[in-house]
């Protein structure tokens, strides 16, 4: 029930009835520190979802504060027009960072902004509005990205600015090859891909594919998947886009991008980012090799993209990052704690697969039929947060719990909210059919 005069009446009062809230009982949270945020009744809650990862570091961490309020005190506006230190230096440490070779940045403020400009970039490189996305994918919800997410159920209306064609591959655990090894899979997905490429006029312009894919449930495919895509793609002049909104800056522990996974024919032509790299500001971003980004006839495109406040604490989070090892952490602290939810979920009927890799892990739950349940997921988010924690969730049919805490999570804490999962996935199993609490 929604009090008359609450804040969440009044954000219903006003907002468009699709922007859905987490939770029954929606959370307002006033402060955050470490791991840690805490709601208006002064409850304290050990945060595994970092708003969808937009928290990198740690919650208020001291430096990226400093920051920004320092900034902040100097000069708050400019736009693309003149020019800014921070921009120069954070463009300079991701262009080198990138792995991708004689590279440029562009900001913008969003991910999806940063997709819109990749593609922009690729159509008019390629001059083909043709492009390959995967299915289950995620890009986010502009006019353009939305005509790139292989699910319906994300993306608001089936008109687009793009031809796009889907290939198989994003995900490991559905589809028709799922119940290949990981080569013959690898094989089918190329064959896919092939084929469709054959029913093409030849002038693709991109690929675009996250690593792993973050909303459609943190599932990616074999090692090497997008190598040997590109080993089709290049000789066709395709150019391969890594969408690294979530799985950036150390996420996934073994690498310092997703694509890493798959580098055997070399770095991705174009790479976007976004989320932590601000640790709650509004960075996103586009790199791409000085020839691709050098395409446009412009003289920007975006105002507030890389806005002094934000490219201050964007650096001062990534030095952070980097000086702390915090993808060392998350490998470390990452592998824990999937070890430890695979030991304490074993043998729950709820639990279908633990999988994940460095801090990007996810539970995907059924029913005891094996279908896939949203319920149980629905279910398991409300029951964590009445015991303190916060996950997120995910995947085709929403069924699927998501772990993504800050990259500074301690052994401690993973221990701690390994054991509040366990409890909350029994009291799932032991909780019988219907939508209501226990
Ligand atoms: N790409 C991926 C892989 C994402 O997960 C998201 C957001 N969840 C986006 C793009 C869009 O980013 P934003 O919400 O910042 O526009």
């Amino acid at each position: 029930m929604t009090a008359p005069g609450s804040l969440h009446a009044r954000h219903r009062a006003v907002m468009p009835e699709w922007l859905s809230l987490y939770y029954r009982e929606p959370l307002e949270l006033t402060h955050g520190e470490g791991r840690h945020v805490w709601d208006t009744e002064g409850r304290r809650y050990l945060d595994f979802f970092g708003g969808i990862l937009t928290t990198m570091t740690a919650h208020a961490l001291p430096e990226v504060t400093k920051a920004v309020a320092e900034q902040a005190g100097r000069i708050l506006h400019t736009s693309t027009l003149y020019l800014d230190r921070h921009m120069v230096e954070l463009a300079e440490r991701v262009a080198a960072l990138s792995g991708i070779p004689d590279a440029r940045v562009f900001f913008t403020t969003s991910g999806t902004e940063a997709n819109d400009a990749a593609l922009l970039l690729a159509t008019t490189y390629r001059r083909s509005n043709q492009i390959l996305a995967m299915r289950n994918s995620y890009h986010g919800r502009s006019f353009s990205s939305i005509g790139i997410t292989g699910n319906a159920s994300w993306s608001p209306t089936s008109l687009s600015p793009l031809q796009t064609l889907y290939v198989h591959g994003g995900v490991r655990t559905r589809g028709p090859y799922a119940h290949l090894s990981d080569e013959r899979f690898t094989r089918a997905c190329v064959a896919d891909l092939e084929d469709m490429l054959g029913q093409t006029h030849g002038n693709v312009a991109a690929l675009i594919a996250e690593p792993v894919q973050g909303v459609g449930g943190f599932t990616a495919p074999p090692d090497g998947l997008y190598a040997a895509f590109r080993d089709v793609l290049a000789p066709r002049g395709i150019l391969w886009i890594s969408d690294e909104v979530q799985t950036g800056w150390g996420r996934t522990g073994d690498h310092f991008w997703g694509w890493q996974a798959h580098a055997e024919n070399g770095p991705p032509d174009v790479l976007t980012f976004a989320k932590g790299i601000g640790n709650g500001m509004a960075i996103g971003g586009v790199v791409a090799r000085a020839e691709i980004m050098n395409c446009l006839d412009a003289n920007s495109i975006s105002t507030f993209g890389g806005s002094p406040v934000t490219m201050a604490a964007g650096l001062a989070n990534l030095t952070h990052l980097l000086e702390h090892d915090l993808q060392g952490n998350a490998r470390r602290v990452g592998g824990l704690l999937i070890e430890r939810l695979r030991a304490v979920t074993a043998g729950l009927p709820a639990v279908r697969e633990v999988r994940g890799r460095g801090l990007m892990i996810a539970i995907e739950l059924a029913e005891p039929d094996g279908s896939p349940s949203p319920r149980a997921a629905s279910l398991a988010l409300e029951l964590a947060r009445e015991r303190g924690l916060l996950i997120g969730k995910g995947g085709r049919e929403a069924d699927v719990l998501r772990i993504a805490p800050p990259l500074s999570l301690t052994i401690a804490e993973a221990e701690e909210g390994a054991t509040i999962l366990a409890e909350v996935l029994r009291q799932v199993r032991d909780t019988p059919g219907g939508k209501d609490r226990p």
